[in-house]
């Protein structure tokens, strides 16, 4: 996850800058008012240290004898004549010369002649042989010559007088001094002046440096700020859409999970509809199946307000026809289904519904009016995973019933096999004995089969063997069953019927039988007779196999009785069936020539009372 910066930090890099330039500011502001008059003193200081040794120079040499003139402290007429013209050839306004202890045997202002200068600065730094620098500020009136030449100057104006003691030295020694006076005031404020000013535009200079670097790099940090900003927006947008993502999984993964537990195509239909409703809810949405006939889809199921029609074409759906998935609503040019009634522009998908490589039905999700657009036609990816689910769960629950249907059917003649029989036979045991409802078995078993093999083949015995299951599945209705129980033997349940019902029906059946009238390949084949045998339930049993035994051993009694007859069972314990009397015998032939029957004492005929 991207790093997410919260808006008081970029507030805080704001607030640096601003505080950093006021900052500066002061310090600009301050430097340009206070630093200039420090600077030039100290500059003016050196400039006049190395004046006063030019100013020293030029009087040592007019002196016809330095060493002696400092030693003996006296100067020749000559001499004094050139020292009175260096004020006017200097800035040098007034000086003196000292002897080593401090006495003035020349000066400007003849009032300093004689003087002793025992000032510290004097006996301990001049005498030691370095230069001494004062600078101390004196009104107008004492600086000589002054008032001569300027009419503007007030007497008691303050100048700025710098002193300058130069000791004169000889080989090492300390033999006087020279002190000089000049007047720098002007030259001090000029250059306090110029200083101040280049101060000034170096500090204004530096304000708008300082400004534009903090500028930048707030500009620089807002745009980073910006930056990680939209970063981890892309980032808080691509987590919530994996959110959703593995949302959409988990919700396909159970739906594949629910669909996969579906029993039956309407179940599946129920969960679909619920999970879709759910899972895409700007889609309307509708289920088709292929009918039987394959000439057109009924509708199934509808959510979100879809409409479901009875039938639709496969003709007139797009998706169909072409075999994939139609979007309507996004190309220029866009043909709309038949099945879809208002060309309202809304956009809407067809997803064919694949099972094993055939097209089993069709999904159509139409985007809801208040729905976006966008997002309805960003659904497509989802809703295919969905119309993928749908496929595969029809395919298996179709495999499944397919599987289930060969399970219980025999395959020569279509037929429900033995077991399923016996199945259903033990649920009508079970629900008929609670209602005190009957439930009739007649047992089937076709007559000297084998020898009608050997006679006209195998496959006319199939043949046979199949007209007769068609003809016991026609004597059928509702839940009633007839089934193979292997070879030529058959087995029909009859719930519900009143004996005269199942007269009735056994002489349509027996009818029917004698009837059949079947050529294969061309040759008329000969008429097929069976022995019935017929048990009724709860009399003759409230098992399956007690039943299934009783109806057996009727059949067999109407073998032993000459085959082509049908023997309903009774018992000397219980009321003889068919109005418990006499057992009813149908004949279809009056072929009565192969009597020799299996043994009915072998299968317990002892309970069956023959005619
Ligand atoms: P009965 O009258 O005593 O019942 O004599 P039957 O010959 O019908 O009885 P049997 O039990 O001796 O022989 C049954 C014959 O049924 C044997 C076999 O040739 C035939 N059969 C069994 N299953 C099939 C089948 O699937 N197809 C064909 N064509 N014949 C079969
Ligand atoms: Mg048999
Ligand atoms: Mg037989």
């Amino acid at each position: 996850m991207g790093e997410v910066i919260e808006p008081s930090v970029n507030k805080k890099v704001s607030m640096l800058w601003p505080v950093l330039a006021v900052l500066t500011i002061a310090a600009a502001i301050s430097g340009a008012a206070y630093l200039p008059t420090p600077v030039v003193d100290y500059f003016l200081k050196q400039d006049i240290l190395d004046r006063s040794e030019l100013w020293q120079r030029r009087i040592t040499l007019h002196l016809r004898d330095t060493e002696a003139t400092f030693r003996n402290g006296t100067t020749s007429p000559e001499e004094n004549d050139f020292l009175s013209l260096l004020p006017e050839a200097s800035d040098v306004y007034r000086f003196k010369l000292f002897t080593a202890d401090g006495r003035v045997f020349w000066s400007t202002r003849s009032s300093d002649l004689g003087t002793i200068n025992e000032k510290d600065y004097f006996t301990s730094i001049v005498s030691d042989g370095e230069i001494y620098y004062k600078h101390e500020p004196k009104p107008a009136s004492e600086i000589d010559g002054l008032l001569l030449h300027s009419h503007n100057t007030a007497p008691d104006a303050i100048h700025e007088i710098a002193e300058v003691y130069v000791p004169m030295m000889q080989n090492g020694e300390f033999i006087g001094a020279i002190e000089f006076y000049t007047d720098i005031t002007k030259v001090r404020t000029l250059f306090i002046q110029r200083v101040h000013t280049a101060l000034i535009a170096l500090s204004a200079l530096a304000i708008i440096v300082v400004l534009l670097i903090g500028g930048l790099i707030v500009r620089s940090n807002r745009a980073r700020l910006n930056a990680l900003n939209s970063k981890s927006k892309s980032e808080r947008a691509l987590m919530d859409q994996q959110l959703h993502l593995a949302q959409e999984v988990k919700l396909l993964g159970e739906l594949n999970e629910w669909l996969q537990s579906s029993r039956s195509l309407d179940e599946l239909f129920e969960m679909f509809t619920k999970f879709m409703a759910y899972m895409l809810p700007d889609c309307a949405g509708s289920i088709y199946v292929y009918s039987n006939s394959r000439d057109v889809l009924d509708g199934v199921s509808a959510w979100n307000g879809g409409e479901l029609k009875r039938h639709i074409h496969p003709d007139g759906c797009w998706g169909l026809r072409r075999g994939r998935t139609y979007t309507y609503g996004v190309h220029e040019v866009d043909f709309v289904c038949e099945h879809v009634d208002e060309e309202d522009g809304e956009p809407y998908f067809c997803f064919p519904i694949l099972a094993h490589g055939e097209t089993v039905g069709l999904m159509h999700l139409k985007k809801v009016a208040h729905a976006d657009k966008e997002e309805f036609l960003e659904s497509r990816k989802l809703a295919q995973m969905c119309a993928e689910q749908i496929s595969m769960a029809i395919a298996n629950v179709r495999m499944r019933d397919q599987l289930q249907e060969q399970s219980i059917r025999d395959p020569l003649t279509g037929l429900f096999n033995r077991r399923h029989m016996i199945d259903r036979l033990r649920h009508f045991l079970m629900t008929s004995s609670d209602k005190q409802q009957n439930t009739h078995l007649v047992y089937l078993d076709l007559d000297h089969f084998k020898r009608f093999n050997d006679t006209h083949g195998h496959d006319a015995g199939d043949y046979v063997l199949r007209a007769v299951g068609e003809i016991l599945d026609e004597s059928c209705t509702d839940d009633e069953i007839a089934c193979r129980m292997g070879g030529e033997e058959f087995v029909v349940l009859w719930p519900r019927l009143t004996n005269e019902e199942l007269q009735e029906r056994i002489t349509v059946l027996c009818s029917k039988i004698s009837g059949l009238a079947l050529t294969y390949q061309s040759q008329p084949l000969p008429k097929i007779t069976a022995s019935i045998g017929v048990a009724t339930a709860p009399q003759h049993g409230e098992l399956p196999q007690e039943l299934l035994r009783a109806a057996d051993e009727a059949m067999y009694q109407a073998k032993h009785n000459g085959r082509d007859q049908v023997i309903y069972y009774r018992t000397d314990q219980n009321p003889p069936l068919a109005e418990q009397s006499q057992p009813i015998v149908t004949s279809s032939t009056s072929d009565h020539e192969e009597r020799n029957l299996k043994s009915a004492s072998k299968r317990g005929t002892t309970e069956i009372a023959a005619e």
